[in-house]
């Protein structure tokens, strides 16, 4: 089979022409076209007045030896890549070695112990919040009625803090074993829709992701592994040997009971903050990493369609129009555009009592009145939060805190229009612009929760913005604060080995570690540990 790249079709091509531009592109006749399929497909936006679709296409031709001559020094035809995955090791039918044992039950824990159960070691999957039915009751529990539940929400629990997300399905990690298919094709075995494998930048939407969390569950299940729900791991039991190594021996978890384990992978997700400090307390190297702050603004998604779509807008193959921003300050800030949700909601993201922390997600059809995005400035342990591995989390803390008082109590979110941000005063009362986050926002300046470096750079970034989408920066746009979950804050670090670099045996993953920012990347890393463990776990070497 050979591959096309690069091939543009307008929009509104009808079906058939495929076949004739494959054959045009090729220059072969019909005879020898066999049969294709679209392997990926982007639409470039860039000119609103000529948006096209641009394909990559696998095709099966008549003597295709002589065809990829014809073209070999063309870069956008060649053989077909071979995407399949391949098993590193196989536990043998007796195992009878360590189960390893998975921590976090979000995408990269998830992906981790499927690859082990696939590979046959039975893995233990343990998790400190519920399985996501009772899950999804808790958050809206938070969104609805303003109770909290910290061991429960959007932040912990089955499925991790991808869950209630706008569930967008790309990333831009290098991948050249190409385990992003691996993890597509896995969420296709488990429920989601199988243009995922198509599309350039595919999406679920919420409900759909606790479906397939529960059939990824069932699978592992059925290959031996287990979940253990409410099972938070409170502690690290270490050996440390005459010659100080250390190796992870076992846990002790919230229920009292202590388990001994073999490998341990920490699957933990940005927001596990106090298992950051148990970590640090026990001794295994962590270290201050660079995340951002700032807001979720929102607007009325039919501008960001115009913006960006013009005459097509509203057109069904295109769907609702994302963007991606960027600017760099006066004042040495980046301030970009995060987790941009089409068609989407603001939601309540916090875990911890007292605090409010922003974010956003959607449905699949990304049907809701307005876009929202995150408008975050890069921050960094040298400058902004120097004081050891754990002053970004204080930071963290200190900046929801106070996003909770300026809201006013009871989780409501501080917002304020954009207009009003501007002109540095506090909003009375809104515009337009509908702000979409629950429980309900108040009214208020929302340069009283951010840095005064970080408002600085938004202000000047906002009306930048406002010259790539016409409209960004109308006064009725919603602010609503703070985004402070971009990424983590610390960094578990892990050797060539994917072992903690002081601590043998513990596998630091995804994106609590540092080693992801996304549902993919996390899931993509999960693998990549599941082999590692498997390696160890086999005797084989490991080579990162
Ligand atoms: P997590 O998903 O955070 O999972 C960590 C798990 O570990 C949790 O289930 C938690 O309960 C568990 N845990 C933590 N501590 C312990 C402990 N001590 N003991 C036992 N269990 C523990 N990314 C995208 O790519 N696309 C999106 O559209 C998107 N939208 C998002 C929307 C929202 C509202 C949020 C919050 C995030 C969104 N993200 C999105 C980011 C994405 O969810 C994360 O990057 C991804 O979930 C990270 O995966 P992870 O497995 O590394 O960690």
């Amino acid at each position: 089979m050979l591959r096309i790249t690069e091939l543009k079709l307008p929009i509104n091509h009808p079906e058939e022409t495929l076949a004739a531009a494959i054959r045009n592109r090729l220059r072969i006749s019909p005879r020898d076209l066999v049969r294709y399929t679209v392997a990926r497909r982007a639409h470039d936006a860039r000119d609103k007045m000529d948006i096209h679709f641009v394909y990559s296409i696998d095709v099966t031709v008549k003597n295709e030896a002589a065809v990829l001559a014809r073209f070999r020094r063309d870069r956008d035809v060649g053989p077909t890549p071979d995407t399949g995955y391949r098993f590193v090791a196989k536990a043998p039918a007796d195992y009878a070695g360590p189960r390893p044992v998975v921590v976090g039950a979000g995408p990269c824990g998830l992906f981790a112990g499927l690859i082990l159960a696939q590979m046959g070691f039975r893995p233990i999957i343990l998790d400190r919040g519920k399985v996501v039915r009772e899950r999804t009751k808790d958050t809206w529990g938070l969104w609805r009625r303003s109770e909290l539940n910290p061991e429960s929400n959007v932040q912990f629990g089955e499925g991790g803090a991808g869950t209630f997300s706008d569930g967008k399905l790309w990333s831009q990690i290098k991948d050249p074993r190409h385990l992003g298919r691996k993890v597509l094709t896995e969420f296709v075995k488990a429920g989601a829709p199988p243009e995922i494998l198509t599309e350039a930048h595919p999406h679920i939407g919420t409900f759909r992701l606790v479906t397939m969390v529960e059939s990824m569950r069932a699978t592992v299940e059925a290959l031996g592994g287990e979940y253990r729900f409410g099972h938070r791991v409170d502690d690290l039991l270490i050996d440390t040997a005459a010659d100080g190594s250390r190796r992870v021996a076992g846990l002790r978890l919230q229920t009292g009971e202590t388990m001994a384990t073999g490998p341990v992978v920490l699957a933990l997700g940005h927001s596990a903050r106090d298992t950051f400090h148990m970590l640090h307390e026990r001794g295994v190297f962590l270290e201050a990493k660079p995340f951002s702050i700032g807001v979720r603004i929102e607007h009325p998604q039919s501008w960001i369609d115009e913006a960006r779509f013009g005459p097509c807008a509203g057109h069904p193959d295109l769907g609702a129009a994302a963007y991606s921003l960027s600017h760099h300050c006066r004042n040495e800030r980046t301030v970009y555009s995060f987790c941009m949700c089409p068609g989407g909601t603001v939601v309540a993201a916090t875990s911890e009592p007292g605090r409010v922390a922003t974010n956003g997600m959607s449905q699949y059809s990304r049907n809701e009145r307005n876009a929202n995005s995150g408008i975050v400035v890069g921050i960094d342990p040298g400058r902004d939060y120097p004081g050891g591995p754990l002053a970004g989390i204080a930071l963290q803390r200190e900046w929801e805190t106070r996003a909770f008082e300026a809201g006013g109590g009871g989780y409501k979110a501080p917002a304020q229009r954009l207009g009003d941000f501007l002109a540095g005063r506090p909003s009375t009362k809104l515009g337009s612009v509908i702000p979409s986050y629950r429980p309900g926002v108040h009214l208020t300046d929302l340069a009283t929760c951010l840095p005064d470096f970080a408002v600085t750079a938004m202000r000047e970034a906002l009306v930048a913005f406002g010259r790539e989408i016409p409209g960004y920066d109308h006064p009725d746009a919603v602010m609503t604060g703070v985004e402070t979950r971009t990424s983590s804050p610390v960094r578990i670090t892990r050797g060539d080995d994917f072992q903690s670099v002081n601590t043998a045996g513990l596998y630091p993953a995804g994106e609590g570690a540092g080693y992801a920012g996304g549902i993919l990347s996390a899931a993509v890393d999960g693998i990549k540990i599941a082999e590692a463990v498997a390696r160890e776990l086999m005797g084989q070497r490991v080579a990162a």
